[in-house]
């Protein structure tokens, strides 16, 4: 196994080394999220109901977190398995670095799924073979991530309106730029849209009518688009600076673009992409905190400890920590996750059940006591 993945490794990056130095992306870099009519009925109703309008702000030192469900696709066989939980790891720990501002962090659910089968390992660019995949050991509490090889795209997410949900996600892509690949696509899962997309209607350079226009967010300039992925054409240069070769939209006045180059919801290089708006952590925090399919995240991976919490409370949750480890794991379930703000604690039994523990806020140390 270990030879083949350092194979597979130089190989990637031997590929990704020798591309033209020219605004050139990685090996399937490309996002294939669609924006279903659903989606853009949902997005209406939600602005007559002035349901995301309220802004939230984030608590980047008091995180929530959210499960990840990993699904990886292997041969009949179950040979080839190109990720290993330290990678995952890895990826994951990444990912949250990109998501730090937001207030808003992932980890592992459970166990990984292991999906032995042929079938699963390619999955070509048909929404039909995507979304039967989604559909493969799906877990209802968590969201779930599967590793395939695509046809064509680096990821495909699922906006919280689509039919099947589920992000799945192209190994290839994964191992040249993994966290900026997944990072983004959970954007989407967080209702995120392109900062190029438009689903009630194309923005102006202006920024007139930013909240209702382009990706709904009016701390991302108007977005030409900056990369096509059937043409391979970049608008943005090694740099990350946009060329101006976009026309500007009819209808606007002569304001000219000034695309969000860094922006992680970007079709920017992938090198350039590093960010999240206040714009888009709020929005995304609204979907969380609103959102119906997205709300039971909050509550169904995670348990909160803080010693100086009240001692009434007894579900460990976000808004009602516990004060210690033992009532957290009491409620807990296979698969869940501890946060424990830094302190000192009673080592519980654990009787076998199987749970992560994590640190909640990024200071101080925790101290486990037998
Ligand atoms: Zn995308």
């Amino acid at each position: 196994m270990q030879p083949l993945f350092h194979f597979l490794l130089a190989l990637v990056l031997t590929l990704a080394a020798t591309q033209p130095p020219q605004s050139k992306q990685p090996v399937k870099s490309a996002c294939g999220t669609d924006l279903p009519q659903q989606q853009i009925t949902a997005e209406l109703a939600r602005r007559q109901m002035h349901k995301l309008a309220a802004a939230v702000t984030p608590s980047p030192n008091n995180p929530v977190y959210l499960p990840l469900a990993i699904h990886l696709t292997r041969p009949d066989n179950g040979s080839s398995n190109w990720l290993t939980n330290p990678n995952l790891d890895v990826i994951v720990r990444d990912v949250n670095q990109l998501w730090a501002a937001s207030g808003i962090q992932f980890f592992i659910y459970g166990d990984v799924d292991y999906i032995n089968s042929t079938f699963w390992t390619y999955i070509p660019d048909r929404k039909d073979n995507e979304n039967a995949l989604r559909r493969v050991n799906s877990d209802p509490n968590a969201i779930n991530l599967y590793f395939t090889d695509l046809e064509f795209w680096a990821g495909i997410s699922s906006y919280s309106a689509a039919e099947d949900q589920g992000i799945l996600l192209d190994y290839e892509s994964v191992y040249v730029d993994g966290a900026n690949v997944i990072a983004h696509e959970l954007g989407h899962y967080l209702d995120l849209y392109h900062t190029h997309d438009a689903p009630l209607g194309p923005e102006c350079p202006n920024g007139t009518a930013c909240a209702t226009t382009g990706d709904l967010v009016c701390d991302t300039p108007a977005d030409p688009g900056l990369y096509n992925p059937i043409t391979e054409v970049s608008r943005v240069n090694e740099s990350c600076v946009y060329d101006n070769s976009a026309p500007l939209p009819a209808n606007c006045d002569q304001t000219p673009y000034n695309p969000p180059v860094y922006n992680l919801m970007s079709y920017s290089l992938h090198t350039c992409r590093r960010e999240f708006t206040p714009g888009q952590i709020s929005r995304a925090l609204q979907t969380l905190n609103a959102v119906s399919n997205r709300v039971p995240l909050l509550t169904s991976g995670a348990h909160y400890v803080d010693p100086k919490a009240s001692g009434a409370n007894t579900q460990c949750s976000y808004q009602a920590p516990c004060n210690s480890l033992a009532k957290a794991l009491a409620v807990s379930t296979y698969g869940q996750a501890i946060l424990l703000k830094p302190g000192t604690y009673q080592t519980p039994s654990f009787k076998g059940k199987n749970v992560t523990l994590l640190k909640w806020g990024n200071s101080g140390l925790i101290e486990l006591r037998p």
